[in-house]
Parts: structure tokens; C-alpha cells; sequence
């Protein structure tokens, strides 16, 4: 019980790309980076093991960025036609690239980091790809109209490479869609739908990780105007829990997320967010422990995974090392007093 695991991205090693930076670029190029990024891939593997983390991740070394990463060997984009747009309804801008025809996975995206991590641990491997909704959202459409429709593209392309992902052994497919924060009524209408298509047929275990952003600043301002108590998971939540997706990772330290809205969860695993990614401070074991029992009068033992509240790619090495070995020995000192 009470098994830790990661929300998705980590640091990348100072040799591979610009260290505490979103969107970094690559240090490397040609044959030199394929070698960085899988090298990169198992180090990240082996540092969480040491940590002591349970269900291990690729941490997202091989990608720029967690949404444009997916999208690089996809048919129906074009990279070259940036278009600057307004991201999580206007949050802030970004340059972003522009679909232009059908979209169409034109083969593996993530097979080789996949398969790198597979072959370097015994753990419990887990694997995040963007969710749809979040896509739609980071990018621009001269082609389908309608994000929904666009939505439903990408959720066909999501599901075939899910499917090899869980061919090479990845335990856990996370699909990343903050953007169920910004755009509610659209969750129920379509984002659940289009969420479930990119699932669809997996037998491996299945996570949705729904959060309010990495620790930016464009997103620590929006945070500072949502009031004291933030319940947009109020209405998510509840549709969510009748989805087929098996597990849901939210953030929970540090966050005015109300824990008593996680029995909207019930029957499905939550991944407690119980390391803050917007603040360089590492947190005690006891930090962690003091989350995890607040979580605990919410959801069973069995199916809480305390976990990261998002992201630490822009975060130092030290830092987030330091974060998950917290995270793993808060964890134990719960168990302990659980009696296992
Ligand atoms: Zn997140």
C-alpha cells in the first residue's frame, strides 16, 4: 500500500539541454542525442529507484516539452507555420505549431525511451503521453474546425502509440490534461469521450493527471486569483469517477484543492500530490506523512499512491532528487504506523 510514484517530467542531466527551464533546447544533435536522450532516459530511472520511488517513470527525458514532444512524428502538422495563440484560455501566449491536414501517428513516438527505461528496471514502469484535450489546447487548427473533432484525432493517434507503449511493458499510460482545469463545461461535453478513445483497449493500468500547471509564473499569478478554495475538481471529479480510466493523479501540497472533494473519487486510485513543484523548499518526511494522512480520511490505503502535484522539469537535479527521496520516506513513515 501507499506505493510512490511520479506525476511525469524531471530535470534533464545539464549535458542534454539548459537546466531550471521549460522548453529547453537540446544540448546535442544527430546520432549524439538519440544516445543523450536514452542515456538520459535510464539515469532518470536509476535516480528515482535510488530515491526510492515504487512505480518509476521515464520522466520525460526525451522530449522538449510534455505536449510537443507527442507530436513530433505525427502526420497533418506542420512544425515551420508557428502561429502565436493564447494557451489555457489565455493564461499565456506560446508559439506554437499548426495542424494543417489529417493527423496521423506515423510510427513510434516513444518507443525508444520506453523500451530503454523497460530494460533498465524491475520496478513498475509508468509512461505519460499529453491527454487531448490538452493538445487541442497547444495548438493550432487550420484543418478540423472543431476542437472536439480535432480532439478525437489526436485521442486515435494517442491510443495506437499507448497500445505499443504497453506492448514494450509499461505498467501505467498517463494521459496529462491540466487543460480539464480551464475549460469545464467542455470536459463532460467531449474531453471525457476523447480521454477514453485514447485509452481505449489498454489492459495496463490506466491514469488521467488533472492539475493547475507547472510551478511557472504565468501560472502561479492565475492561482493567486482563484480564491481560497479552488473546486473546479467539483465538477470534474464526479465525471471522472464513471469514466473508465483507473486512476487519478491531482496535486494536494500546497494547493487549495479541498480534500474532502477526493470521495467524489470513489472506486478509483488517487495519486496525492503531496510535493509542491512551485517551490524549491524540500519537504520533511513528515511533510509528506502529514499529507498523506490528510488524504487517507478520503481514500483507502490501497488505493492511495502518494505522488508529485505535477512536473519538475524546471526544477535543479538536487532539488527534485531531494523532493522524491522525501516523498518516498514520508510514504514509509505512514505505512509504518499502518502497520505494514
Ligand atoms: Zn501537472
Amino acid at each position: 500500500m501507499l506505493r510512490t510514484t511520479i506525476a511525469g517530467s524531471l530535470p534533464k542531466p545539464l549535458w542534454l539541454a539548459e537546466p531550471e527551464k521549460l522548453w529547453a533546447p537540446w544540448k546535442l544533435e544527430g546520432e549524439a542525442l538519440e544516445q543523450g536522450k536514452r542515456d538520459a532516459t535510464i539515469l532518470a530511472v536509476k535516480l528515482q529507484e535510488d530515491a526510492g520511488i515504487d512505480i518509476v517513470g521515464d520522466g520525460e527525458q526525451a522530449r522538449v516539452h510534455f505536449v510537443h514532444g507527442f507530436l513530433a512524428n505525427l502526420d497533418g502538422i506542420d512544425f515551420a507555420k508557428k502561429t502565436m495563440m493564447g494557451i489555457r484560455n489565455n493564461r499565456y501566449m506560446a508559439e506554437v505549431p499548426t495542424v494543417v491536414g489529417p493527423i496521423r501517428r506515423k510510427g513510434s513516438v516513444h518507443g525508444m525511451e520506453a523500451r530503454a527505461a523497460r530494460a533498465h528496471t524491475r520496478h513498475q514502469l509508468k509512461f505519460t503521453l499529453p491527454g487531448p484535450m490538452t493538445i487541442v489546447d497547444t495548438i493550432a487548427d487550420e484543418h478540423y474546425g472543431r476542437r472536439a473533432d480535432l480532439a478525437m484525432a489526436f485521442a486515435e493517434a494517442l491510443n495506437e502509440e499507448a497500445k505499443e507503449l504497453e506492448a514494450i511493458g509499461v505498467d501505467v499510460v498517463q494521459f496529462d490534461e491540466p487543460a480539464y482545469n480551464v475549460y469545464m463545461a467542455e470536459v463532460a461535453d467531449w474531453g471525457i469521450a476523447t480521454l477514453e478513445r485514447a485509452a481505449q483497449g489498454l489492459t495496463c493500468t490506466t491514469a488521467v493527471h488533472i492539475c493547475y500547471g507547472y510551478g511557472i509564473k504565468a501560472n502561479i499569478d492565475w492561482k493567486n486569483t482563484l480564491g481560497e478554495s479552488w473546486r473546479h475538481y467539483e465538477d470534474t471529479f464526479p465525471v471522472l469517477a464513471a469514466s473508465s480510466i483507473d486512476q487519478i493523479s491531482l496535486e494536494c501540497r500546497n494547493s487549495r484543492v479541498p480534500m474532502d472533494l477526493i470521495r467524489l473519487l470513489k472506486g478509483k486510485d488517487v495519486l496525492v500530490g503531496a510535493i509542491d513543484v512551485a517551490s524549491d523548499h524540500i519537504e520533511s518526511p513528515e511533510e509528506v506523512a502529514a499529507t498523506i494522512r490528510a488524504a487517507l480520511a478520503f481514500v483507502d490505503a490501497e488505493k492511495l499512491f502518494p505522488c508529485t502535484n505535477c512536473g519538475m522539469a524546471p526544477m535543479s537535479q538536487t532539488v527534485a532528487y531531494g523532493k522524491l527521496a522525501a516523498l518516498a520516506a514520508g510514504a514509509a513513515l505512514v505505512r509504518q504506523e499502518l502497520g505494514s
